[in-house]
């Protein structure tokens, strides 16, 4: 591809978001930002190290982005769109009953629907995702190693990144995960093996540890449905994998990202008390030091020793508020979180549950947090839009999620003019309470216009 100038842009600049006026994007041939310019003069005049740049290089498109504010394209850092098919099927039932792994509504309608209807409706919700800026989404694969071929077939050929976390198909029942110390058969990927074993009812530990490393080499790590679906055991040989699997990339001296490991998370106040009752634990305690994951999704009732060992232990946090409200599980406490420093990733999570919309996720938790705080100064839209931006970039470790130098060219470019819009006085709040879909004129990744309502050059 050539180069390419954006200039006249509205920029929110940095990890800081910060609001340039009228700056310039230089993008390499790599899709990568060479180059950004917050100068308020203009990118002819010299002495502007991106004009200095393309004179030496002719061969270079220039967009005039007059008219439109430029984000960081937005990372939706927890989706489950595999179930997007069950869109608001049993809408009013709680999360066990909607999508519980072993005898939630959510897995009956999976079994029942065929491949290519699920395909056709995953493929659908990551194309609405495109339409709503989000350049990367992270998404929680159950299924084992075909739920992940399955994913990946149905958005073969859109240019949207995803970042997949696999697990190992199977689960035991709660009151069993207490006592057992094998592993149970009942998951599609150890039927063939178990039959070569002794006892058809068990699956030997090497088994798990084969499923689990062909799991990490097809995808970009673990996303793990939560600590009281499996025992201690299992936990500690996720984590086995992910080690072994680490030392062979340093013996090969492989150059693949290392793997992401993340757990749903005191969710619900009665998981929590579950593990509480049944392990003298909760469950942030219990897989602290098992699993030992990088991320933690949800963590929307923890307890104040929760939050203190995960910062103790540098751990990650992504909410879903909006799964949280529809789901009737509670309020995030970021107040708490933010005291501890945490930055907060955010994602839409179940597309059964919720709209894989983060306009409307931003929306919600500015005002569901004044409103639970009643307090009008609180979380700061700034914030809120590094949560679905900068944030994200940092916990998945990408080079995504910011407009600076080195950073890939992922941007969404937002009418200003538009009716709900002008005239904008606060960016970072209109963006957040404001925008919708229907402002977002075009989408680049990487360098390319993937999505363009408005021609922008
Ligand atoms: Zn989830």
């Amino acid at each position: 591809m050539k180069k390419i100038l954006i200039k006249n842009a509205y920029i929110l600049f940095g990890k800081e978001l910060q609001i340039v006026q009228n700056g310039s994007i230089l993008i390499n041939e790599h899709g990568m930002i060479e180059d950004v310019s917050i100068s308020k003069r203009s990118p002819e005049k010299r002495g502007n190290t991106i004009t200095n740049s393309v004179y030496k290089d002719n061969k270079i498109d220039i967009i005039d982005a007059e008219g439109f504010i430029l984000l960081p394209g937005l990372i939706n850092s927890h989706v489950h769109i595999g179930d997007s098919i069950g869109k608001d099927i049993s809408a009013n039932s709680d999360l066990n009953q909607r999508i519980h792994p072993q005898f939630g509504i959510k897995k009956t309608i999976l079994e029942r629907t065929p491949r290519s209807q699920l395909m056709q409706m995953i493929r659908n919700a990551a194309l609405s995702m495109l339409h709503k800026g989000i350049t990367t989404f992270v998404d929680f694969r159950e299924g084992g190693l075909e739920g992940i071929n399955l994913l990946q077939n149905a958005i073969e050929g859109l240019p949207i990144k995803k970042i997949i976390l696999g697990r190992i198909d199977f689960n035991i029942n709660d009151k069993d995960a207490k006592t057992t110390t094998r592993f149970p058969k009942n998951g599609k990927d150890f039927e063939s093996k178990s039959k070569t074993l002794g006892n058809p009812n068990v699956i030997e530990e090497n088994d798990i540890i084969n499923q689990g490393s062909k799991i990490i080499e097809n995808c970009d790590g673990f996303g793990i449905s939560g600590a009281n679906e499996n025992t201690n055991e299992m936990l500690r040989l996720y984590n086995k994998i992910i080690t072994k699997y680490k030392q062979k990339q340093i013996e090969w001296k492989s150059h693949k990202k290392d793997p992401v490991v993340a757990i749903h998370a005191a969710e619900a106040e009665t998981a929590v008390m579950e593990s509480i009752k049944n392990y003298k634990k909760t469950e942030i305690e219990r897989t602290v030091n098992t699993l030992n994951p990088d991320i933690y999704i949800h963590v929307t009732n923890p307890t104040n020793s929760d939050l203190q060992l995960l910062y103790q232990k540098k751990k990650k946090i992504v909410i879903c508020p909006r799964a949280n409200g529809v789901l009737g599980t509670g309020f995030v406490p970021i107040r708490k979180m933010l005291e501890y420093n945490f930055e907060l990733g955010i994602g839409t999570d179940n597309v059964m549950l919720n709209s894989p919309d983060l306009f409307r996720e931003m929306d919600f938790l500015i005002k569901s947090q004044r409103a639970v705080e009643k307090d009008a100064s609180f979380l700061d839209a700034k914030e809120i839009l590094k949560m679905a931006t900068v944030n994200g970039g940092k916990i998945f470790n990408l080079n995504i999620g910011s407009i600076e130098k080195g950073y890939r060219a992922d941007l969404v470019f937002i009418d200003k003019y538009d009716l709900d819009l002008y005239p904008i006085h606060d960016p970072h709040m209109s963006i957040v309470h404001r925008c919708t879909e229907r402002q977002l004129k075009a989408v680049m990744i990487n360098g390319n216009f993937v999505l363009e309502k408005t021609a922008i050059r």
